[in-house]
């Protein structure tokens, strides 16, 4: 079975990485010449695995629209975008729930330290040099009510896991030094020990190499034209060099035939069926009940999920270590 991943991004040389390490043979497909060089090149290349906090939060959809039309607004939204983003506003202002918003940050939470672990594994496993430095987040605060929201929205998080420390003006200057002639005007900081800094374009570079060093397939150059589908499921891959075609898994008497090509896009589809259901119920605030009938069958019943947002399952908590 060869995957083929689409991007060599930061994403996409990362999930190439893992794949080829389960053993997968993969193909990277990428318009430009080298890896990461788009949006994993021109990032800040803080790695604030500390900052979790989604745009979705408990009054958020007032401000947007005091925002409206401003073009320098923190979050720009046009009049002329509107019509086409009604599904998804609903969607966002239904998440701006203080219920909805924990749950939220908590999921982003746990994503974002499994992320911090897997980049400082694959680091320690490469030696990629990417300007790491280790020194941790200083977030400043200049006024005192600000301070004490970051810190209520942080204490909550530090139940789920965050490590953070909120430190005084003089510690902050201890800290980072540059910060000296701001003194006086700063109310404190919010210090996160674990965040880093490093270079994304030389890391996701480095990370190509090592992938391409252990066997995985570099195709630079390459522009995806158009992603097929046939029956909602992925047929193949069209670039400006050719098509890939995508090889139906075929079961036949329990053994699983047929050398072939998978988009990465293709395994979303294959996702368990009661897994797929589970997560379609919750998002419409249901609960999918499952049984095994006598006759075989599965019986799937759907009710109202009493659970609080905060309580339905979101990513299992990660086990951290630095
Ligand atoms: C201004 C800015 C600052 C940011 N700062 C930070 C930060 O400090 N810390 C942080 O963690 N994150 C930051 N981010 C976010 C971070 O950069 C992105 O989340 C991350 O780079 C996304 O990686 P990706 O692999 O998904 O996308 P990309 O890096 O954009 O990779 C997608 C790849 O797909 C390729 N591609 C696209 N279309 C085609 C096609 N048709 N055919 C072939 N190839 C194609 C592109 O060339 C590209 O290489 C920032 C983002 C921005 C915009």
């Amino acid at each position: 079975m060869t995957t083929v991943v689409l991007g060599a991004g930061a994403v996409g040389t990362a999930t190439a990485w893992y794949l080829r390490k389960a053993g997968h043979d993969v193909v990277l497909i990428e318009r430009q010449m080298e890896a990461a060089m788009e949006t994993s090149w021109g990032n800040g290349g803080i790695i604030h695995a500390s900052e979790v906090e989604p745009w979705s939060q408990p009054g958020m959809p007032t401000k947007i629209i005091k925002w409206l039309g401003q073009e320098n607004a923190p979050m720009l939204l046009r009049y002329g975008a509107i019509p086409h983003i009604i599904r998804w506003g609903i969607d966002f202002a239904r998440n701006c729930t203080p219920e909805r918003f924990r749950a939220n940050a908590t999921s982003n939470l746990h994503l974002a330290l499994h992320s911090l672990k897997s980049l400082q594994e694959i680091g320690a496993e490469t030696g990629i040099p990417y300007d790491r430095a280790t020194r941790g987040v200083l977030k400043i605060y200049r006024s005192r009510e600000a301070l004490d929201n970051a810190q209520r929205s942080s204490d909550f998080l530090a139940q789920h896991g965050l490590t953070y420390e909120r430190i005084s003006p003089d510690r902050s200057v201890e800290i980072e030094p540059a910060l000296g002639h701001t003194r006086p005007t700063l109310a404190g900081s919010l210090f996160f020990v674990r965040d880093e800094v490093g270079d994304s374009n030389k890391f996701g570079q480095g990370l190509a190499a090592a992938c391409a060093a252990r066997g995985v397939q570099l195709r630079f150059g390459e522009t995806i034209d158009r992603i097929e589908t046939a029956g909602g499921k992925v047929s193949g891959v069209v670039t400006n060099k050719g098509r890939i075609a995508s090889t139906t898994r075929r079961r036949t008497r329990g053994v699983r035939a047929r050398r072939g090509i998978r988009c990465r896009q293709d395994q979303t589809a294959r996702q368990e069926p009661k897994q797929r259901l589970r997560r379609v119920a919750a998002g419409l605030g249901l609960c999918a009940v499952l049984g095994l009938q006598a006759n075989g069958r599965i019986s799937v019943k759907l009710r109202a999920d009493a659970r609080s947002p905060a309580d339905r399952p979101t990513l299992a908590p990660m086990q951290y270590t630095r």
